[in-house]
């Protein structure tokens, strides 16, 4: 978790050109002081927007950091930036404001959208503490477009399928009670020779649409066994998740490859999770639905996920064997400050009990979340508040200690677990 900022500690805007755009002269002078203090080289005020216009497109002088207020006397932080071209404005926008969290969030996703790289906002007032987490947390980034453009040719990704370059990577789930590690989710990473590593969104796409997904899912699914196995006693009660896309449920032998590959490596179906992911959308429903079934009949779990955006709706929720339900990332991130997110979290936990279904929240970053949805009856919290994504020798390090710390304490199972339903 983040260290609160202390005086003398750190010096986050170390070097930096930061613009405050601000029509407040006291609350500008504040903030200046505030960016001196986290080092900034050089600070420049602005009261409107023509003026963050121009110290923008200032020839030679990069600015690294806009502090943008988002009202502006007669104007506002959107239209101070409507002028400027975002694929040429290097600088991270930080948002600080009073007004409603919610204008907020839309300002920021249009902003995103809009190609600015641009954090969560600031609640009004400015404090050192408060701009030293904000300058710790990556910028939000619309990269639609981005990952295509450098799609690996369908010879090239097979090649890596072949070659296992394609890993994977674990992120713990722990019990939102407890804390213990209940189980981990893969999570796809291609070490490539000349790029390093990759996340999903390079390769994804890409295999989707060259109808690779589905060797590639039964390679990781037989990696990630593999690694839980060598890991031992330590690894092998924990649940793995694991993504598919749904057009690979189409296949009529799926269940039966998926099943051999989990018990050649001495795992059980009750204890694989696949979270079916929206990106590709099966055309015939009923395909779906028979292999959704057939994969519960195997005795896997089942989890919709990223809930609550695009595909996963309610529809899917009612007509889909389920046996766990992904609350996505947008609702968590800042619930404990906005009361609609709140009220989104606490009936779709409501529901998703109400169907008998296991409840994961994803994207946790802070204490503060952690805290608001243990309260609301979430089951396991997945974020990085809980553990990053970490290849196989890290998980083992992490297990390793956990059980150092718990050694004496009773064994732990997914709570409500597809096991106790089927
Ligand atoms: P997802 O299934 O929703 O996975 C969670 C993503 O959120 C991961 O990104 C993870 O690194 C990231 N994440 C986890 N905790 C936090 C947090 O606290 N804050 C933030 N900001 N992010 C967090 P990643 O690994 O880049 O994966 C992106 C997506 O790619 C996945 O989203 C999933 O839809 C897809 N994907 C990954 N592996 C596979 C796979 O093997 N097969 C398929 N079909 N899709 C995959
Ligand atoms: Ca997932
Ligand atoms: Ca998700």
């Amino acid at each position: 978790m983040t260290q609160p900022w202390k005086e003398g500690t750190a010096t986050p805007l170390a070097g930096h050109r930061v613009v405050i755009v601000e029509d407040d002269r006291t609350m500008a002078m504040v903030a200046e002081s505030i960016c001196r203090k986290l080092g900034a080289r050089t600070t420049v005020v602005c009261a409107d927007g023509a003026a963050a216009a121009e110290a923008l497109a200032a020839p030679g002088e990069a600015t690294d950091i806009v502090l943008l207020d988002m009202m502006l006397g007669a104007g506002d932080g959107i239209a101070a930036l409507r002028g400027l071209d975002a694929t040429r404005l290097t600088a991270e926008i930080i948002p600080v404001s009073a007004s409603d969290p919610r204008v907020l969030d839309a300002a920021v996703r249009l902003l995103a959208g809009r190609g600015f790289r641009v954090h969560s906002p600031i609640a009004k007032p400015l404090t050192a503490d408060k701009l030293a987490r904000a300058l710790d947390a990556a910028p939000h980034h619309c990269t639609l477009g981005h990952a295509a453009e450098g799609q690996p040719s369908a010879e090239r990704l097979a090649a890596a399928i072949a070659a296992d370059e394609i890993v994977p990577w674990f992120q713990p789930q722990r019990c939102a009670r407890t804390g213990r590690i209940i189980s981990v989710e893969v999570l796809a990473r291609w070490a490539d020779a000349d790029r390093g590593l990759l996340t999903p969104a390079w390769f994804i796409p890409g295999l989707e649409q060259s109808g690779l997904i589905a060797p590639m899912t039964e390679r990781l699914l037989d990696q990630a066994a593999s690694a839980l196995a060598r890991l031992g006693a330590a690894a092998l009660p924990l649940g793995l998740s694991i993504n598919i896309s749904a057009p690979t449920l189409a296949d009529p032998d799926l269940p039966e490859r998926l099943e051999a590959i989990i018990t050649a490596h001495g795992l059980a179906p009750r204890q694989v999770t696949f979270e079916i992911t929206e990106s590709a959308v099966l055309a015939n429903p009923l395909l779906l639905l028979e292999g959704t079934a057939r994969l519960r009949l195997h005795g896997f779990g089942l989890a919709i996920d990223d809930f609550g955006t695009g595909w996963s709706s309610l529809d899917q929720l009612r007509t889909l064997p389920f046996t766990e339900l992904k609350i996505d990332r947008s609702f968590v991130s800042g619930a404990p400050a906005d009361p609609a997110r709140r009220v989104i979290l606490a009936s779709t936990v409501t529901m998703a009990h109400g169907l008998g279904l296991t409840v994961v929240a994803e994207g946790v970053e802070t204490e503060a979340e952690r805290t608001l949805l243990a309260a609301l009856g979430v089951d396991l919290i997945q974020g990085w508040l809980s553990g990053r994504p970490t290849d196989a020798d890290a998980l083992a390090a992490l297990l390793d200690a956990e059980r150092a710390s718990q050694r004496h304490s009773a064994p732990h199972t997914r709570p409500d677990g597809p096991s106790e339903r089927t």
